[in-house]
């Protein structure tokens, strides 16, 4: 098995105004953890990989009649490192995308799944 201490960091697409996603010694990309997982009709919920970008979100939500309530005037960034940041669209009476979340599974730093 592979081991190696360090610090590690995940970015999403790196499109923060600050350098919150720059690595300090190994960085970890979700690139190519892209994309939906599962969609369920009646609760009208939908699961995606974090790497995925928002642009990609809604095409792929329109395919099952659905969208997400609200987004920025930029797409670039991915689920993850919107939701980890507290993006937003604009709207008084809308919120942030993380407010859409109602579950999440991440990796802690034991490296066991947790959801
Ligand atoms: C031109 C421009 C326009 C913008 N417009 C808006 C706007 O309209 N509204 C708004 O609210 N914000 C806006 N922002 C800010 C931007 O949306 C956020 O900074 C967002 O985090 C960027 O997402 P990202 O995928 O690039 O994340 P990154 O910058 O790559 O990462 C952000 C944080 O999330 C963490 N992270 C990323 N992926 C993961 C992962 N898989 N697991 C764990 N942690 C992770 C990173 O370590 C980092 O701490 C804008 C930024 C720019 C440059």
């Amino acid at each position: 098995m592979y081991e190696k201490k360090g610090v590690v960091r995940s970015v999403g697409a790196a499109h923060s105004f600050s350098p919150v996603a720059k690595p300090e010694q190994h960085l970890v990309s979700l690139h190519h953890m892209r994309g939906l997982l599962d969609v369920d009709a009646v609760t009208q919920q939908a699961t995606f990989w974090g790497g995925t970008y928002l642009h990609e979100v809604g095409p792929i939500l329109a395919r099952y009649n659905l969208a997400l309530e609200n987004m920025g005037d930029i797409a670039e960034q991915t689920i993850a490192g919107a939701i980890s940041t507290g993006t937003h669209g604009t709207g008084l009476k809308l919120t942030s995308l993380s407010n859409q979340v109602v579950k999440w599974g991440f990796i802690d730093g034991q490296g066991s799944y947790r959801k």
